[in-house]
């Protein structure tokens, strides 16, 4: 028996990349079946017939060469059943499985993105002399380098606790702090970033300094994995359930 699989993507990160030679696709198999169990995944080679690579899409102009996020168009691409994973209507519980460590790992990243940023804007505040003083000696400058270590620190801190409860207690009792950790810590990154390019004047826009780059990559964490929006919501559910 054979699944035959018809769709159109975008964003699908890494398909640039020479070394994909598969790909993962989830899609509806029963779309008649209980919310959670209408989903399959299943295991596609790249050069299976009926795969087109469209384009890489662009992040704020960048290409992210190799791995790329591109749109793939499939048409009746046919794929053996034996390629499916776990089983029919279980694509739903391996994306619930994947995404949490996914998510805290994109968290991570973030905050090492943060404290680099941090770094550059103390370096050059501190070496560059405007108006006959340090620009590190500005209230203002020395306001926003402190604001930037409390919540790289708090965002730290809550990202610790996750890593811990996913580690004893699992994924699913850690939604809340995983939904949490999601939201903050590109936000933190975000902010640090934006403090960081200022400081660095027209220079902190350029492509001579990883700045911008890491700015554009940053920003897509708030809509990657799902927006920000979504897990506020998931956050402001949990909440009200724990007084319903
Ligand atoms: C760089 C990059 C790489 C990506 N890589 C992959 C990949 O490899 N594989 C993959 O499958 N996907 C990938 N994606 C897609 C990504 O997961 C989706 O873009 C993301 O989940 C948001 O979905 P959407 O773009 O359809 O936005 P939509 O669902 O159209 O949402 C648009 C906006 O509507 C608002 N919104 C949506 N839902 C709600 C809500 N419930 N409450 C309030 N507001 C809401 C939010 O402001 C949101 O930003 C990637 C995206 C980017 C930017």
């Amino acid at each position: 028996m054979d699944y035959v699989i018809n769709g159109h993507k975008w964003w699908i990160s890494g398909a640039g990349d020479p070394r994909c030679k598969v790909f993962i696709v989830m899609g509806k198999t029963d779309p008649a079946a209980p919310r959670h169990a209408q989903q399959s995944m299943i295991v596609v080679p790249a050069d299976t017939p009926g795969i087109t690579i469209k384009r890489p899409l662009t992040v704020f102009g960048y290409d992210d060469a190799p791995h790329g996020h591109c749109e793939i168009l499939f048409e009746n691409v046919r794929v053996p059943a034996a390629n499916l994973m776990l089983g029919e209507g279980r694509g739903f519980e391996i994306a619930q499985g994947r995404l949490g460590p996914g998510r805290i790992h994109h968290c991570m990243r973030a905050i090492g993105v943060a404290e680099r940023a941090l770094e550059l804007m103390c370096r050059r505040l501190d070496s560059r002399v405007a108006f006959g003083r340090k620009i590190s000696e500005q209230g203002v400058w020395r306001e926003r380098i402190a604001e930037s270590r409390i919540r790289i620190d708090t965002a730290r801190l809550l990202t610790l606790k996750t890593a811990a409860l996913m580690d004893t207690v699992g994924n699913k009792h850690a939604k809340a702090e995983i939904a949490m950790i999601k939201v903050l810590a590109p936000n933190v990154t975000q902010q640090v970033l934006d403090w960081a390019i200022q400081a660095y004047g027209a220079a902190g826009v350029s492509d001579d300094f990883p700045l911008a780059n890491q700015w554009a990559g940053n920003r897509t964490l708030r809509l990657a994995d799902g927006p920000d929006e979504v897990h506020r919501n998931a956050i402001a559910k949990l909440e009200l359930a724990r007084y319903a």
